[in-house]
């Protein structure tokens, strides 16, 4: 038999199971589905993961935050004028419900945005807009106060992303009822000059709660050491998710259940994270509440500066996977910390023959509220082809390949093995360059608004 080059450094002495991967990816993905913070599916998800962490004889708890979660009841996207009908739309949910009669507008095409179509000329209109950025927020056009925002897909053949825009994303300016249409339905609405549209939206919002689930194994030699393996197994609205985050759920099982066996120097911290696509909710929740605890253990009389350590100060790192293992694309890790950690990960990856891109700055993730706490961490992740369905209905199993999760589960492990369960000494700084975090906290406005301060502005500490 051929042996493929890429397939020996690792072989020997690696038991990573990405046929037990596969089984997580199928459960969480197919049998449950779609696992949006606070629905029902979420919950059984974190009830799959708490008794898979229980099995493996680990620490489990269970971190209850309150949140507001929503349910999609109606909606539609008609053409007027000319008549083309109701095409097929997604709507952002969380953005403004329209009456039952709908909102009726007049449809203004801003092409890509450009500053010629922004201007005082969008009020009160239904904005029709094709944006460069993948990532681009109906946030960006509501200070303009439209009627309402329609996002063209800027792929042919992929289906429309289900995204959350909730009201405080908007902050400052007042949320926008929003929707997406694929590449298809834009062009024919762009070549048909469309003038005239009604849009119909009704959702149903509820108090809930989101879940943490975390599973700790103890480390044997520096029990102080705490070293977070994290991914989010929550997903946006109406997708199977498979490779976000089912992938990285998955990936997180096996590892759990890996050291289990094996054991570690360090503690490694097990975190199912809730909420990440609703803005990072869970691991913002999980350090916010060691920052309020930091304040108390520091003015507690027996804490003594210098010698003691605040249970956050204990956490040295932070390990994320979203978003793995899928047939196409490339492999990425961004990586928030000191230069020796990139460095070390690049030489790693030519050393077993792993070839991943690795770029220091943001992935956009569980570890970034972490490194806005000034604790390093990687995202380990897969771009290009494939990873234009996530957020879609084509983000399914199918998209996953055995022999890619195993290629990514061997590396991670092999990382963990080498830092955290065995070296010496933790070779890396607890230290996150200050333009990184810079760098980081203006994305994340861009995104979110105002709302960053609420939301994670308190997690960096302030200078002088
Ligand atoms: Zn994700």
């Amino acid at each position: 038999m051929n042996i493929k080059k890429y397939d020996r450094p690792y072989q020997e002495n690696f038991s990573f199971n990405s046929q037990a991967v596969f089984g997580h990816i199928h459960y969480l993905s197919k049998e449950i589905g779609p696992r949006l913070i606070g629905t029902n599916n979420c919950k059984r998800a974190g009830e799959y993961i708490t008794n898979f962490f229980a099995q493996l004889g680990l620490d489990v708890t269970e971190q209850v935050f309150k949140t507001e979660t929503i349910e999609r009841i109606d909606h539609a996207l008609e053409i007027l004028d000319p008549p083309l009908g109701v095409i097929p739309s997604v709507p952002f949910l969380f953005t403004p419900d329209t009456s039952d009669d709908g909102l009726i507008g007049e449809i203004l095409f801003v092409e890509e945005g450009e500053e010629t179509f922004l201007g005082p000329e969008i009020k009160g209109k239904i904005v029709l807009w094709s944006p460069q950025a993948r990532g681009s927020s109906p946030r960006e056009i509501a200070k303009y106060d439209p009627m309402a925002v329609i996002i063209i897909s800027q792929i042919p053949g992929i289906p429309p992303r289900h995204d959350i825009q909730h009201d405080n994303f908007f902050k400052p300016y007042p949320p926008v009822t929003s929707f997406r249409i694929s590449w298809e339905q834009g062009h024919r609405l762009v070549q048909s000059e469309a003038r005239k549209a009604c849009l119909k939206l009704k959702t149903k919002r509820f108090p809930s709660q989101g879940r943490n689930i975390i599973a700790e194994l103890k480390g044997s030699v520096y029990p102080d050491e705490i070293i977070v393996v994290c991914a989010h197994y929550d997903s946006p609205p109406d997708t199977p998710s498979a490779t976000d985050n089912a992938s990285g759920t998955a990936m997180l099982l096996e590892l759990a259940r890996l050291y289990a066996q094996r054991g570690s120097k360090r503690t490694l911290r097990f975190i199912a994270y809730d909420g990440e696509e609703a803005g990072f909710l869970g691991s913002a929740h999980y350090l916010k509440k060691l920052k309020q605890e930091e304040k108390t253990q520091k003015e507690s009389k027996n804490f003594v500066t210098g010698r003691d350590k605040t249970e956050l100060e204990k956490h040295l790192f932070c390990l994320n996977m979203d978003v793995l293992g899928m047939a196409l694309g490339y492999n990425t890790c961004y990586v928030q910390g000191p230069p020796e950690l990139t460095a070390a990960i690049k030489v790693m990856s030519k050393e077993l023959g792993f070839a991943q891109q690795v770029n220091e700055g943001m992935y956009g993730s569980d570890n970034d509220p972490f490194a806005l706490a000034g604790i390093p961490g990687v995202s380990f992740g897969k771009m290009g082809s494939d990873f234009l369905f996530i957020h879609t209905d084509g983000d399914t199993m199918d998209l996953m390949n055995k022999n890619q999760i195993q290629k990514t589960g061997g590396f991670i492990d092999q990382f963990l093995q080498r830092y955290a369960a065995g070296a010496q000494v933790w070779p890396f700084d607890r230290k996150v360059p200050e333009e990184q975090v810079k760098q980081l906290s203006d994305n994340m406005k861009k995104w979110m608004g105002d709302y960053f301060e609420v939301m994670f502005s308190g997690l960096i500490d302030k200078k002088g």
